[in-house]
């Protein structure tokens, strides 16, 4: 069984699939692994340390003629998909529930699709597959480091000749696996750190770490499916933004990272709580996207600056600007996985095939399209959503979109329907 490990095509896509350290372990378990050349390039991977790691390098077109299983980070692009074949199989995080059409077109050619985005995550045998978990904390360290370095003052209390700083007041809003690392990090750099969710849960993790949970007066209890956060009614919402703007007025920097599985990520903080913030503050909005993120305003992959000098960072894939360290992680998910996967015996390397078992609860999880028939359940469902009986696509139905991160946990426990808002973007 060839695996094959593609250069990532997306813009700003310094990851790799897999790392040299990787490969003995997936050679060893019977496996030939080829290497697109370059592949590693942007995570400071070279081609000598993949060949000398037992992998063969080789040329785009070799690749997507012998691979049996393509392994990627992110979803292949549409020339990687027309050199795709029928009985290959491809992995990733493919964002299937944020683009269902994509997911058919796999199908249809025959293509196994198999994405570590639909994973179940609380599931402890899968807890070394769960790349959103790796990358988020990668993306979450580096949210504090983004917010320090466009903040103009210090993180810590600095007493010198020249005076005393005070530490900057850092709020982050949304304590899941993003939150917590920027808290630790922001902790780490100096700054005076506070936390809040809607999961009750996070109170003790905010704390865990040094921090203050911010406790409000209007909190509800917001626990949905699967561990994650429900979507807000109107009322609660409404209730939130009033009571939390008061307290963004007091922060240098805010970092956002609040989302909900299958709905458009919530906005926390207004145009009025930005606009009564103070010159100088800093806000790194980590649920952006092209319909809104957390924050009013913020633009994704941009960095825009209000009337009143605030500083609004759109945070795009901060998992992709440190690459070593998200490459290194994802390569340990997405090979535990792999072998999850395959039959076989490692020491009879022709038995070595992918054995595929939707009743396996991570596989039903994982597989999207094999055989040539869109397998998962909460995938189908979008696109008949999508695609009433007159089969026209795209029947504008309220409600009827696919979900506007890439989570697919409560979707594939069988929990929250997926028929949020249209697509946003797909968050590493
Ligand atoms: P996420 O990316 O879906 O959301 C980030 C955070 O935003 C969450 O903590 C969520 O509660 C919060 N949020 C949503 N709406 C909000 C609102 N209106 N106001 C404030 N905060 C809001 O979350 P995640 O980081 O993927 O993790 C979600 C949960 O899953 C956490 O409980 C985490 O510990 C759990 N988890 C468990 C495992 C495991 O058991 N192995 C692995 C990963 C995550």
């Amino acid at each position: 069984m060839k695996v094959a490990v593609v250069k990532e095509s997306a813009p700003g896509e310094r990851r790799v699939a897999l790392v040299p350290e990787t490969v003995p372990r997936l050679v060893q378990a019977g496996l030939q692994v080829l290497v697109e050349r370059g592949a590693g390039d942007g995570a400071w991977f070279p081609d000598s340390a993949y060949a000398d790691a037992g992998a063969t390098i080789v040329s785009t077109e070799d690749l997507y003629r012998d691979a049996d299983v393509v392994l990627t980070v992110t979803r292949p692009d549409d020339s990687a998909i027309g050199r795709l074949r029928a009985g290959q199989a491809v992995i990733g995080m493919l964002a299937p529930l944020v683009d269902p059409q994509f997911a058919r077109v796999l199908a249809e050619r025959g293509v196994t699709a198999i994405s570590l985005d639909g994973l179940p995550r609380t599931l402890s045998r899968a807890q070394g597959m769960d790349a959103l978990t790796s990358q988020a904390n990668v993306a979450g360290y580096k949210a504090a480091l983004v917010a320090a370095e466009e903040y103009g003052r210090f993180f810590p209390l600095l007493i010198t000749a020249a005076g005393t700083a005070r530490p900057a007041k850092l709020l982050v809003l949304g304590t899941g696996v993003a939150g917590l690392q920027a808290i630790g990090t922001a902790r780490r750099l100096g700054a005076q750190v506070s936390g809040y969710d809607v999961r009750p849960a996070s109170k003790g993790e905010v704390e865990s770490l040094g921090a203050t949970f911010l406790e409000l007066a209007s909190a509800v209890s917001a626990v949905g499916e699967g561990g994650y956060a429900r979507e807000l009614t109107a009322e609660e919402r409404d209730a939130q933004q009033a009571e939390l703007a008061a307290h963004i007025a007091r922060q240098d920097v805010i970092i956002t990272t609040a989302q909900v599985p299958g709905r458009r990520p919530p906005l926390l903080v207004t145009a009025d709580a930005v606009a009564a913030m103070s010159p100088g503050s800093v806000i790194v909005d980590m649920g952006s996207s092209p319909l809104g993120g957390n924050v009013a305003g913020s633009e994704p992959g941009r960095t825009v600056v209000t009337s009143n000098g605030v500083t609004i960072i759109g945070a795009e894939n901060l998992a992709a600007s440190v690459p070593t360290a998200s490459s290194n992680a994802y390569s340990r998910n997405i090979s535990a996985l792999l072998l999850h996967l395959v039959g076989g015996s490692a020491d009879d390397p022709a038995s070595r095939t992918l054995a595929v078992d939707t009743t396996d609860e991570i596989q039903a999880g994982v597989i999207v399209a094999h055989g040539g028939e869109l397998v998962h359940p909460a995938v189908a469902k979008l696109l008949d959503a999508a695609e009433p009986a007159s089969g026209q696509p795209g029947s504008g139905q309220p409600g009827s979109g696919p979900p506007a991160n890439g989570h697919a946990a409560s979707e594939q426990a069988g929990g929250e329907d997926a028929d949020g808002e249209p697509a946003a973007n797909q968050r590493s």
